[in-house]
């Protein structure tokens, strides 16, 4: 079902959702075009004044209401992630927890949405700089963080003061009406908030992108998609933000602990199977403890247990469909092909019904080069690939040989060298012994090719606010 102007509207045309671990149907979600899609922001637009005119008080408290409700279904919506997305139930919960912050920090930092009064250059003129909602939002989200990636922009876009419309990755629009539900049982006005799910998302994107009424619009997905909305969001002048995909380099100094290093690599690459946009994607170590490095985190991912995320002890899920399993097999075959070793895993796994899903083995692969593939593609699966570096003058240009720069990780015990090569390497993101540079008090975002504009954090605010001057002869 479709959520627009605070109704569950129907669809005579659906198509169904499907568990990515066991190929199972689980249920269906509306199709929806683009009369779904400008009925939405009819309602948007229609909210928006009053909505924007509410105090900060009454709209800091609906958030503070979705997120004691989203915290009362936690359990509830992470079995439905689980069930839908594919991640195991540990991490689904984690995801849940995680975007129940941004209801909260959000629901605290609609108060300090400040202006400033600026010394004027005249003694009779006086300036007043205001903040201002910017109006209705349209959201792209993805399936990867079906529940996050949704409230890291709906939180800070009705702390502001704007009204949204939202369209699911077709693979999780039932995580998406679950938080849908949580927001109309929060008491969030009809029209604030409006949902339209599709399997086929162009006469959606279509439809917010050429309408002026549309201010702004906030994705998140590939960079490929991303640079074809930016696009279409040009003519009508939107503000748009962009979180996009990553290629993130994982560099161990020699100085490191290689048992600490692979242990933080393991956790943080095989998160969600590989398939997040700050995923280390080239692990560089220095060569003098590369042995024991490649020996601990082998020896961690071969004990990895691949399977249906509700079952104890599976911590590698699914991937999303077969072209993403495709990509992964692809990039290891060709990196085979041309001479890396695979320390553990490298194929599909199918034994024990895993056939019924699509599971890619965790796979750890050594002597990578930069002729392989996967050395300049993001990979979006369960693949460590090492390269070994010997001079560290090179690394950073190495590490920032790249269109994206999103997240990249260092791992030294020297604090000048971790000075040094954080503030030399092109990403918006840098971890320094540190797998989880990420929470809801923190600004999230990539630059060149990974995005434009920041989520989360104070500065997260910024991206639904345009500045207005007053100028003012006294
Ligand atoms: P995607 O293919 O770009 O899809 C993202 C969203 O865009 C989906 O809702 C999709 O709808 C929609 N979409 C696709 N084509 C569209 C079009 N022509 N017009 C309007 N909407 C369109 O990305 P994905 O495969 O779902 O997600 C993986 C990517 O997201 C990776 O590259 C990853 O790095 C990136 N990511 C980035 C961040 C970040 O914060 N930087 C976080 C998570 C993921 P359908 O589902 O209907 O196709």
């Amino acid at each position: 079902m479709h959520y627009i102007d605070g109704n569950w509207i129907d669809s005579d045309r659906s198509f169904d959702i499907t568990n990515p671990a066991t190929g199972e149907t689980i249920g269906s979600a509306a199709e929806g075009g683009a009369t779904e899609a400008s009925a939405a922001t009819e309602a948007a637009d229609r909210a928006f004044d009053s909505w924007a005119g509410q105090t900060a008080y009454s709209r800091s408290e609906t958030l503070y209401t979705a997120w004691r409700l989203m915290t009362e279904r936690s359990d509830d919506l992470a079995q439905l992630m689980t069930l839908e997305q594919g991640k195991p139930l540990k991490a689904a919960r984690n995801e849940v927890k995680y975007a129940a912050d941004f209801l909260l920090w959000y629901a605290e930092e609609a108060k300090r949405v400040y202006g400033e009064t600026i010394p004027a250059p005249r003694p009779d003129q006086r300036f007043l700089v205001m903040r201002q909602p910017v109006g209705v939002c349209a959201a792209i989200t993805p399936w990867n963080y079906p529940i996050s990636m949704l409230t890291r922009k709906i939180g800070p876009a009705l702390a502001a003061g704007c009204t949204m419309v939202l369209k699911p990755a077709e693979q999780t629009p039932l995580c998406a009406r679950a938080m849908f539900e949580v927001f109309h049982d929060a008491g969030v006005p009809a029209g604030v908030v409006n949902m339209v799910t599709a399997s086929d998302p162009v006469p959606i994107g279509t439809s917010w992108l050429t309408d002026p009424r549309v201010r702004k619009l906030t994705f998140t997905g590939s960079t490929e998609v991303g640079k074809l909305l930016a696009g279409q969001a040009a003519p009508t002048m939107k503000r748009v933000s962009m979180e996009l995909g990553g290629h993130a380099p994982f560099i161990v100094f020699d100085d490191a602990d290689p048992v600490h290093a692979a242990k933080g690599a393991s956790l943080v690459k095989f998160l969600n199977t590989g398939q997040a946009c700050i995923s280390p994607n080239r692990i560089y170590v220095q060569r003098s403890i590369a042995e024991p490095f490649i020996a601990t985190l082998t020896e961690r991912v071969a004990k990895m247990k691949a399977g249906v995320g509700s079952e104890a002890g599976v911590s590698i899920g699914p991937l999303v469909d077969q072209p993403s399993i495709d990509k992964v097999d692809r990039q290891v075959q060709d990196a085979v092909a041309k001479g890396a070793t695979v320390e553990t895993g490298g194929r599909r796994l199918t034994e024990d019904g895993l056939d019924r899903g699509l599971f890619y083995a965790p796979t750890v692969l050594s002597g990578v080069t930069g002729e392989m593939v996967i050395h300049c593609e993001e990979t979006f699966g369960p693949v460590a690939p090492i390269i070994i570096f010997d001079d560290d003058d090179d690394i950073l240009a190495k590490a920032n040989d790249t269109a994206y720069g999103l997240a990249a990780y260092i791992y030294t015990r020297d604090i000048s060298r971790a000075w040094r090569i954080a503030e030399g390497l092109r990403f918006g993101i840098i971890g320094i012994n540190d797998i989880n540079p990420t929470a809801a008090a923190a600004p999230f975002g990539g630059v060149k090719e990974s995005g434009l504009g920041r989520e989360g954090g104070h500065v997260g605010l910024d991206e639904y606010l345009d500045t207005k001057l007053v100028g003012w002869s006294v």
